[in-house]
């Protein structure tokens, strides 16, 4: 609990690192004489449980925390806003109303903005998967559309083909034969040779037989370049008609690291070493999305790393607060458990190469995701499960 010591923490977003921040304040591992969170939306969501949410298989309430209750729970200030800039001199950070917030140690957990987010079109027409406000939105505009389709099959546009886009193709199918709009046409765009780029070769082979088997379209080296009400243009100007666009593309930088003039790296991400420190900034931290780790400027954005940070960057800001320097370092894992969630009652989980398509493995996906979830909605409700590593 906030109460103990003298200097302030100022946690930036409510990513999924801080969520364990707050677990090392309720339980007294961090000390601070005021803890203040700030981040806009005070309703969080659990992404990696959106598609199996959209395909019928958990309720909202399984995926979605308050913030807000879970800061209070804590005893941390939580304050709704956006952090539009961060002095690392003064040790002040500056919210969009003009409202700044002094430190005398930070974290910076805001994760990344969708990749193309500025493109013509897009924030009207498609459909997004952040913040939940937003994503909650998905569900309901597949009822909409399935409702008001006529006698021409109904256009479904995924962009990206990453593990979320194809995630979410799957779970759109699902919904929408639940729906009775079976004859429904899905395309994913990507503009990379392949599906999961990130994945290995053997996930994506067989990801792309499931997906044929689903009847999903896949247009593979194909940018989508602009969004309008009812169609997507993609490269060398082709439009297609889409009735519903669903925009997951992946991550770019947020502008707030440039515009400080922080230490970020060539695309724009916070630039942190292995302690989860930035460079030159004294009491500065930052994890997740939002950051790239010196020593692994490769490494994709990812929750699973986000996860991983979560206990690594509680003790270094515990270590920053008492002035110890004992920092810890964060060594991320090169293989980690890949867990598609095809919305037949299977997932697909891939491990150093291997692949595996089974109902086990979306079991074993299903617990993680909610044990996940049932330790900070335990938190909020003020009781702590302890720490697990
Ligand atoms: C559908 C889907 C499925 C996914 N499945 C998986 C999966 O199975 N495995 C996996 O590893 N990854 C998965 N991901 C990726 C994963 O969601 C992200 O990597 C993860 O959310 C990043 O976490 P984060 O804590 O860095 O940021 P986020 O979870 O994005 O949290 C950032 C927080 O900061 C707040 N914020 C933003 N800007 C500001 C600001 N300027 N000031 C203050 N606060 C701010 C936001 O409101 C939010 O609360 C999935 C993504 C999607 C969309």
């Amino acid at each position: 609990m906030a109460g103990v010591g003298l200097s302030r923490l100022l946690l930036i977003g409510g990513g999924h690192s801080h969520l364990f921040v707050l677990e090392a304040l309720a339980t007294g591992r961090i000390k601070t004489a005021e803890a203040v969170l700030v981040s806009p939306d005070a309703r969080q969501l659990y992404s990696g449980m959106l598609p199996g949410y959209l395909g019928g298989r958990h309720t909202l309430d399984q995926l979605t925390f308050d913030l807000a209750a879970l800061a209070a729970a804590v005893g941390v200030r939580y304050l709704p806003g956006r952090v539009e800039r961060i002095d690392a001199f003064t040790r002040t950070a500056t919210l969009a109303d003009g409202t700044t917030l002094p430190y005398d140690v930070a974290s910076v957990g805001i994760g990344g903005v969708p990749a193309g987010h500025s493109l013509s079109g897009v924030a009207a027409h498609a459909l997004h998967l952040k913040p939940a406000d937003r994503a909650l939105l998905i569900g309901p505009a597949f009822e909409r559309a399935a409702a008001a389709a006529g006698p021409e099959p109904l256009q479904v546009a995924v962009v990206g083909a990453g593990a979320a886009g194809v995630e979410l193709a799957l779970a759109a199918r699902a919904r929408l034969d639940q729906l009775e709009a079976s004859r429904a046409v899905i395309t994913i765009y990507e503009s990379s040779h392949t599906i999961l780029r990130d994945h290995g070769t053997t996930v994506a082979e067989r990801a792309e037989a499931v997906l044929r088997s689903r009847d999903i379209t896949l247009r593979l080296s194909t940018r989508v370049e602009e969004v309008g009400p009812n169609h997507v243009v993609a490269s060398g100007g082709r439009v297609a008609p889409a009735d519903l666009i669903l925009w997951a593309t992946g991550t770019e930088a947020p502008p707030l690291f440039r515009a400080s003039g922080l230490p970020s790296d060539s695309r724009g991400f916070l630039s942190v070493d292995d302690a989860l420190a930035v460079p030159g900034c004294p009491g500065l931290f930052g994890a997740g999305d939002a950051v790239t780790l010196l020593s692994a400027p490769r490494l994709p954005h990812a929750g699973v790393h986000a996860v991983r940070q979560g206990p690594v960057l509680a003790r270094n800001l515990a270590a920053a607060l008492a002035g110890t320097g004992a920092y810890r370092n964060f060594r991320p894992r090169t293989e980690s458990l890949a867990l598609l969630n095809t919305a037949d009652g299977r997932a697909l989980g891939s491990w150093r190469g291997l692949a595996l398509h089974s109902s086990t493995v979306l079991a074993v996906k299903d617990r993680i995701d909610r044990r996940f979830m049932r330790r900070f909605q335990r938190l909020a409700r003020g009781t702590p499960q302890g720490p697990r590593p």
